[in-house]
């Protein structure tokens, strides 16, 4: 099957990892030949439920046997969403009060941008270096990373980007700025927090000229790290949010949250002016329903806190540079993309799949499932220890 993979599956890597995957549950994937593998990237903080949680599973059977797709998005009464759609915003800072659904986080992204510039009637954006934000043309215009974006250049004009975590050059944003869109904690720039008093300092500033701000919340969102979103842990409340990953428990969807009074601007000058065939698929929406009521009614968003403890108490000043990141949402800085490729590929032999960033050579990325147990998670530290001890 392999060779049929690389023959007419288009690619996008020379190594890509090419298990070859037979089924996967909870915090495991197998594969054809019979191995098992810990999922210790969630398929890249997606799966925070792990792989195929009953609630989950049992919501797209249930879908499945009422109707899949009606009609085009914003049409029809479709319960999924609407179910959905009161469950999230009554959990979210009340002027996010309404979602609109899309089918991947770089939708969410364009759907945000879109709305950032019909709202304010302005057309400059601010975004940071090392920032990711989906890989379509608008998302890859606010992509701080010039390597990615320079192969597709010319993209949108009047994109500027700021040091993350920089107070420098904050006057940037001005009245012509439509909207400022950062990650929160960013992910493929090497899973970097954001530090609050200057979160704190972009939300003022933003108010000051009247410019929206984007939270790009599809990486940490749904309990990733430690609280729903991150911006309850920040306290800083974005004009729109993005979100996806995580939200369908493995199912495709996405969604970007505001106000009634932003949204207004989508209705009008002209009627329809954002419009999606598939957004908010009722099975992906019956998922991300279950998957949101199982994540709020258990335990796990407070778990991620004690995964994060526990790696911290775990691997800290052990041959680790640096760990950083909140929650279940973490990086290992390695010394050397050398050492960091070893480790990677040590883990990967003792069935632990781990990952990098995009933008980083030098960290391991850690996603694990929020279900993980106590035993498995000693056990995948254990086996990270040794490998940095090893090729150290
Ligand atoms: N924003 C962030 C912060 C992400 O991490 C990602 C995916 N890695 C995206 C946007 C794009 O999401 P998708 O791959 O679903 O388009």
């Amino acid at each position: 099957m392999l060779n049929k993979f690389l023959r007419h599956i288009a690619q996008t890597s020379d190594a890509p990892m090419g298990l070859e995957v037979s089924h996967a549950e909870g915090p495991f994937i197998y594969t054809t030949d019979e191995k098992r593998f810990v999922d210790f990237i969630s398929g890249i903080a997606v799966s925070s439920l792990g792989h195929r949680h009953p609630k989950v599973v049992e919501a797209i059977h249930e879908q499945v046997d009422k109707h899949l797709h009606v009609m085009v998005y914003g049409e029809f009464v479709q319960q999924p969403q609407v179910d959905f759609a009161e469950l999230l915003t009554s959990n979210l800072p009340e002027q996010l009060e309404q979602v609109y659904l899309v089918n991947s986080g770089t939708e969410a992204t364009e759907g945000a941008l879109k709305l950032a510039k019909k709202y304010t009637g302005r057309s400059k954006l601010i975004g940071f270096k090392n920032s990711y934000h989906g890989d379509t043309h608008g998302s890859l215009s606010v992509t701080g990373r010039d390597v990615y974006r320079d192969p597709y250049l010319p993209l949108l004009p009047n994109v500027h980007f700021l040091d993350f975590n920089s107070t420098q050059n904050l006057d940037f944003v001005d009245e012509q700025t439509a909207a400022v869109i950062m990650e929160p904690i960013q992910g493929e720039g090497g899973i970097i927090p954001a530090k609050k008093e200057w979160l704190k300092k972009i939300r003022q500033r933003c108010d000051e000229v009247g410019a929206l701000l984007i939270f790009d919340e599809i990486q940490s969102g749904f309990g990733r790290t430690g609280t729903l979103f991150a911006l309850h842990g920040y306290e800083v409340v974005p004009d729109i949010l993005c979100m996806a990953k995580a939200m369908g428990g493995g199912m495709p969807i996405g969604g970007f949250v505001s106000s009634k009074e932003i949204f207004q601007s989508f209705k009008y000058d002209p009627p329809l002016n954002h419009v999606t065939t598939f957004g908010g698929h009722p099975v992906s929406a019956a998922a991300a329903y279950a998957n949101l009521k199982e994540l709020l009614s258990g335990n796990y968003i407070e778990r991620a806190l004690e995964i994060e403890n526990k790696v911290r108490s775990t691997l800290q000043g052990k041959g680790i540079v640096e760990v950083r990141g909140k929650g279940a949402m973490l990086g290992l800085e390695l010394e050397s993309w050398e050492l960091t490729k070893n480790v990677v590929a040590a883990c990967f032999d003792e069935g632990i799949l781990l990952g990098w960033t995009l933008h980083s050579k030098t960290l391991v990325r850690l996603a694990p499932p929020l279900i993980i147990e106590e035993d498995l998670l000693d056990e995948v530290l254990e086996a990270i220890l040794k490998a940095v001890k090893k090729f150290a």
